[in-house]
């Protein structure tokens, strides 16, 4: 634990002292806490900041049924593309974090497809189901500015 003393954004003192916690999360690597509590006005606030090990851009290629197994972390400010397929998960102001399966992210597309062009939908749920049958080969690429984001690679 490491106590700073910073200026407080509401009344300007310098009296915000900020409590740092780390802290191992299981997928997500080393998490601090950021708990912060001005000592004149009496502000509070709380943040979590991952620290990511991963490399900030990595890439598989899926190719055989197994490879629909591989375990994907997702952070929060990390972008999944699939280039072949035409499909993307940006990160936004209300992205979430989860872990899931190459199996698992084509569901989260399916899931929201249908809000979109009815005939697009119809030709993309077909290439994802050849897809997972193993028909057609594609890249899954992850994009991670903070290096949360990984694949978990099972040897
Ligand atoms: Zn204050």
């Amino acid at each position: 634990m490491v106590d700073t003393i910073l200026e407080c954004p509401v009344c300007h003192q310098l009296t915000l002292k900020v409590t740092e916690t780390e802290f191992e999360v299981p997928y997500f690597g080393k998490a601090i806490i950021y708990n912060a509590t001005c000592q004149n006005c009496g502000y509070k606030i709380n943040d979590i900041k991952f620290e990511g090990n991963y490399p900030v851009k990595d890439k598989i290629i899926i190719e055989k049924p197994e490879d629909l197994k591989i375990k994907i972390v997702r952070g929060n400010r990390g972008a999944i593309k699939i280039p072949e397929l035409g499909l993307s998960l940006e990160p936004g102001p209300i992205a979430e974090s989860f872990i899931t399966n190459v199996e698992g992210l084509f569901q989260r597309f399916l899931d929201v497809l249908p809000l979109f062009d009815p005939e697009k939908t119809k030709e993309l749920e077909e290439r994802i189901n050849d897809a997972k049958e193993g028909k057609i080969k594609f890249t899954i690429i992850i994009e991670d500015p903070t290096g949360v984001s990984h694949f978990v690679r099972e040897h």
